[in-house]
């Protein structure tokens, strides 16, 4: 029989990261803490998954029909970053600099892991790009093997249309997820961002 505080590091455990030894120091810690504050806690966890859904244009989290970057009137419609998750939005809007709006793939290409092209959110950046309003992707996948192939996927795929599509500068660590890149490095790889060749008009620009 599994008792409640059994059940409770079984849970914890399952999370990322979180090992054995740290889920039962996780629900030891809760034993120690005063009722109201687990209550909070579990008030929090409760509610995400209600309150919070993907923004139907971008694809990053929001509490409203669409996300605060997508409704901003200031933000410039006509570049768009293409990032890994929604963690990534996050991060490059801490380093306050960036005043385009976002496309959240959903992942990157990885065949060992049966991450396909169907398996992320391609179509819907095509569609997105079939309006027309879009005059540049800033492909923001990151430094590992698997964004730089998603990166040269995604410009082969709308390197024929009428676009411009850069990545951030070199200098960014290889094999570096954006969580781990500081804010000064984030900022200068997004203002230097250097263009993708397509094969559509080499030597063009
Ligand atoms: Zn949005």
């Amino acid at each position: 029989m599994v008792n409640a505080l059994e059940r409770l590091v079984d849970c914890f455990s399952r999370l990322p990261t979180i090992g054995r030894k740290s889920a039962w120091r996780l629900a030891l810690h809760l034993m120690e803490r005063p009722e109201e504050e687990v209550a909070e806690l579990a008030l929090a966890i409760g509610t995400i998954k209600k309150l919070v859904h993907l923004c139907p244009e971008c694809f990053s989290y929001t509490e409203g029909e669409r996300c605060d970057i997508c409704v901003d009137g200031r933000r410039d419609r006509s570049v768009v970053c293409v990032v890994e998750k929604p963690t990534d939005v996050f991060t490059i809007e801490r380093a306050g600099r960036y005043r385009g709006v976002y496309h959240v793939l959903g992942g990157v290409l990885s065949p060992i892991d049966g991450v396909t092209p169907d398996r992320l959110r391609i179509e819907e950046l095509g569609q997105r790009l079939d309006k027309g309003e879009i005059r540049e992707l800033i492909l923001g996948l990151g430094g590992s093997a698997d964004a730089e192939t998603t990166e040269l996927y995604l410009a082969r795929v709308f390197g024929p249309r009428q676009l411009r599509i850069t990545r951030f500068a070199r200098g960014l660590p290889a094999g570096t997820e954006l969580d781990y890149i500081d804010q000064l490095t984030l900022t200068q790889a997004l203002q230097e961002r250097i263009e993708v060749r397509t094969g559509r008009d080499e030597g063009a620009h």
